[in-house]
């Protein structure tokens, strides 16, 4: 963080200059933080130009270009471009399906197995203290995008709520989402290396 940080700009630990948010839990679940998918290319949010949802367009991209982690033979795993904590994954099945009872006993067994295996990944690259695992399912509930399953996994650390919003606002995000893609993704390859389900 200290590089990314231009003279006079406070230190990102700086508890006087950033004060901890109220309702962090509350924070952490609203479905605004998911409207990243909604931008055009000015920054607005706006109808997508495309009607292809995200989570179909992402394993069309290289892992890099697409910020894939992982990809199994059922689900893959992907980062949240505006996550809510640093790490940020999300474990999509590739069909296109909304609601967790609309996946085949193998497309489950391997979404559950990627989350756990995930958390697994995380222990190994950042040592988080605590994760927020689960699914907004259907609009109502605050899916940002309810069409496409998606399960969050968030790590978490003690203390993390003091710079999460910071975080999420700086501008070498980016980069620092390229490196955690490509050390979730060397962990992923080492830890389970036979992990996939045999395609049926
Ligand atoms: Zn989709």
């Amino acid at each position: 963080m200290e590089s990314g940080r231009a003279a006079g700009e406070p230190r990102v630990d700086d508890p006087e200059a950033f004060p901890p948010p109220e309702d962090t839990v509350e924070r952490l679940w609203t479905p605004q933080r998911m409207t990243y998918v909604l931008r055009n290319d000015e920054g607005r949010v706006t109808k997508p130009k495309s009607k292809e949802c995200p989570f179909c367009a992402g394993p069309k991209k290289s892992d890099e270009d697409g910020l894939i982690a992982w990809r199994g033979t059922h689900v893959f795993a992907i980062m949240n471009l505006y996550p809510y904590n640093v790490g940020h994954l999300m474990i999509c099945p590739y069909r296109h399906v909304g609601l967790i009872t609309d996946l085949d006993d193998d497309e489950l067994f391997e979404f559950e197995k990627a989350t756990t295996l995930a958390m697994t990944v995380m222990k190994e690259v950042s040592r988080p203290d605590g994760w927020n695992i689960g699914i907004n399912q259907g609009e109502v509930a605050g899916a940002g995008v309810a069409a496409h399953l998606h399960q969050h996994v968030v790590p978490r650390w003690n203390g993390d709520a003091n710079f999460m919003p910071i975080v999420a606002q700086t501008r070498t995000m980016p980069i620092l989402l390229s490196d955690q893609r490509a050390a979730y993704a060397e962990a992923f390859e080492r830890l389970a290396p036979d992990f996939r389900l045999p395609a049926a």
